[in-house]
């Protein structure tokens, strides 16, 4: 089988290696749709993502779609033929807040394309199936392999008690940001603000429902903010960019007793943040690290096309041209939403 392998900083070639054979409890999936992860792009391009050092040869990519090809002994949630989205982090199981069914802060987390954890890009991974989720035949391989950051929007609109009523602003028009506001309009959410750098994708964000699209570059948010609230601010403020001129907004563009939720990490982690004016306005600030609990719950809202994540797929191309799609996606990152590969 065929394995996308990085050898190096913007290096990264097909091999031909064995195809693996699932344990007990495993199952092996004919892999057919990657998604291209901010986070592969920085390990792509840069080698790290903060202390999190690629040692080569590294496999990228944790956003999979399949179909089952063979199971262990043990498996029964799953048969051969069946289609599915992978979750492409397996906790211990064992820890307190594995316990506490908060999965996703496991210390033990062993996560897809994370170093020194290999990804998805090849033709067949074996996989845990606890954490292997059946779509139905209405779902493509391609909506399967966005579940992914579909959750992490999610998990940010959950963490925020969105409900009718509420207003809420995105900072950051990405694919996180976009499937935040699919999700928010799900949740019956009319009023959603949203900010970006780039015109095409505030575009993209009308296209899907935005109310208002704000570009920084030539607009000041908290001005517009008030002006469209009567000077109240925002019932949630999502932060999905991680850049500090965007942290430093959310607290002035929050209503008093609303929401922040910082999702987006940089590359600085040590940013700074207006505290008093959050204890002036006694907003509630929380984070988001990844999801937990819900792949079943994306997976219904997309298959009865509640979440049209497909529309903010932007790029295809084929495994055999990764290389040719990786360093397009690093060169003309503006022009692309949402990248996924076919296998
Ligand atoms: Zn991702
Ligand atoms: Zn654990």
């Amino acid at each position: 089988m065929r394995a996308a392998v990085m050898d190096g900083k913007r290096e990264v070639s097909l091999k031909s290696t064995d195809i693996p054979v699932p344990k007990d409890n495993e199952v092996l999936i004919k892999v057919d749709t990657v998604g291209v992860c901010g986070s592969d792009l920085h390990y792509y391009s840069q080698g790290k993502i903060g202390d999190m050092i690629v040692e080569t040869p590294f496999i990228l990519g944790h956003e999979c779609a399949g179909v089952i090809v063979d199971i262990g002994k043990n498996v029964q949630n799953l048969s051969i033929g069946d289609k599915v989205a992978v979750e492409p982090g397996v906790p211990c199981g064992k820890c307190e807040f594995c316990l506490q069914g908060k999965y996703n802060l496991c210390s033990d987390l062993v996560f897809m394309a994370t170093p020194p954890d290999n990804g998805c890009l090849m033709d067949y991974i074996v996989y845990p199936s606890q954490w292997v989720f059946k779509i139905p035949d209405n779902m493509s391989f391609a909506e399967g392999a966005l579940i992914e950051p579909l959750a992490v929007g999610m998990h940010a609109v959950a963490q925020a008690q969105a409900d009718i009523g509420k207003s809420a602003l995105i900072f950051g028009a990405g694919c996180i940001g976009l499937l935040t506001l699919l999700t928010l309009k799900s949740r019956g959410i009319t009023n959603i603000y949203i900010v970006d750098m780039i015109d095409s994708r505030l575009d993209k964000a009308k296209e899907l429902g935005a109310t208002e699209t704000i570009n920084v570059k030539n607009e000041n948010v908290t001005t517009i903010i008030n002006k469209l609230t009567d000077d109240k601010g925002v019932d949630m403020v999502f932060e999905m960019t991680g850049s500090p001129q965007a942290i430093s907004q959310t607290v002035k563009t929050v209503k008093k007793g609303g929401t922040i939720i910082c999702v987006g990490l940089g590359s600085e982690k040590d940013v700074s943040f207006d505290l008093g004016g959050l204890i002036w306005k006694e907003a509630t600030l929380k984070t988001v690290f990844r999801y937990r609990n819900l792949y079943p719950s994306a997976i219904e809202a997309v298959s009865k096309g509640i979440i049209p994540v497909k529309e903010i797929i932007s790029h295809i191309y084929n495994l055999e041209d990764i290389s040719e799609a990786l360093e397009y996606h690093v060169n003309c990152k503006n022009d692309i939403i949402k990248m996924i590969i076919k296998l």
